[in-house]
Order: structure tokens, then C-alpha cells, then sequence
């Protein structure tokens, strides 16, 4: 599939790993927006939020489940913002279901501007 982060999944393209299991990848975001910027996907290819299911969603339950460990791993110490953008107007760029976890600075609230 030509899905850049399954891609990523599978090692054709390198991504500096911070917490890996059967079900899931957390990786640092090549362009960061804080000092703490970690990617989270299922390994199971979901596009979006929009495609979450009653047959799919264990895999969303087994991110959030694991999230803590994920952060604290990352270097988060004070807290962290776990933010996922869905379709044109929430600003996604891969269309593979993925959490952006952003932490180790006070987040400025609310992320919208137009
Ligand atoms: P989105 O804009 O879809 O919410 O988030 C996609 C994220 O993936 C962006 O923050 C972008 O910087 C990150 N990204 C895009 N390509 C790559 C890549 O090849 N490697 C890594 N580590 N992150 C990527
Ligand atoms: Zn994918």
C-alpha cells in the first residue's frame, strides 16, 4: 500500500523509534512543533478518526492505554497534548489514523487560528 506511514511500519523508511509492540509505533516527527513531538499509529492501517469502528477501535483503546508510558519515555515530565487531526479542514497531511503527542513546554491553548 502506498501509505508513507506503513512505510514507515514496515522499515522502508527510517523513523527514530520511541516505543514499538505488535499493535503499535510511536516515532518522533520529523518536523517538530515542540521540544516533545512523538507520532502514534496502530500498525493496522486505519485512514483517519473517520474510519475508527466497533471492529477496529481495541487498536485506538490499546494506543491510549499505552500513551502514559509513551510520554514519559518521550521526556515529558509536566504534561503533554495528545491531538488528532482528521480530513482537509482538521489539517490532516497522512492518511493513516495517527496521534500527535506534543509535550515538554506549557502548550499554548486554544491551537486554532484562521
Ligand atoms: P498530520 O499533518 O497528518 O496531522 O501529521 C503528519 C505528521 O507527520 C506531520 O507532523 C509531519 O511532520 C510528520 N511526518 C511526515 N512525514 C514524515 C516522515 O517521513 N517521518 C516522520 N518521522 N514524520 C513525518
Ligand atoms: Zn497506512
Amino acid at each position: 500500500m502506498d501509505c508513507l506511514f506503513c512505510k514507515i511500519i514496515a522499515g522502508e523508511i527510517p523513523s527514530t523509534k520511541v516505543y514499538e509492540d505488535d499493535d503499535m509505533l510511536a516515532f518522533r516527527d520529523i518536523n517538530p512543533v515542540a521540544p516533545v513531538h512523538v507520532i502514534v499509529i496502530p500498525k493496522k492501517h486505519i485512514a483517519s478518526m473517520d474510519e475508527i469502528t466497533p471492529e477496529n477501535s481495541c487498536a485506538v483503546a490499546k494506543i491510549f492505554e499505552k500513551i502514559p508510558e509513551i510520554a514519559r519515555l518521550a521526556g515529558c515530565e509536566n504534561g503533554y497534548r495528545v491531538v488528532s487531526n482528521c480530513g482537509v479542514d482538521g489539517g490532516q497531511t497522512v492518511p493513516h489514523l495517527h496521534f500527535h503527542l506534543l509535550g515538554g513546554m506549557e502548550l499554548s491553548w486554544p491551537v486554532f487560528t484562521k
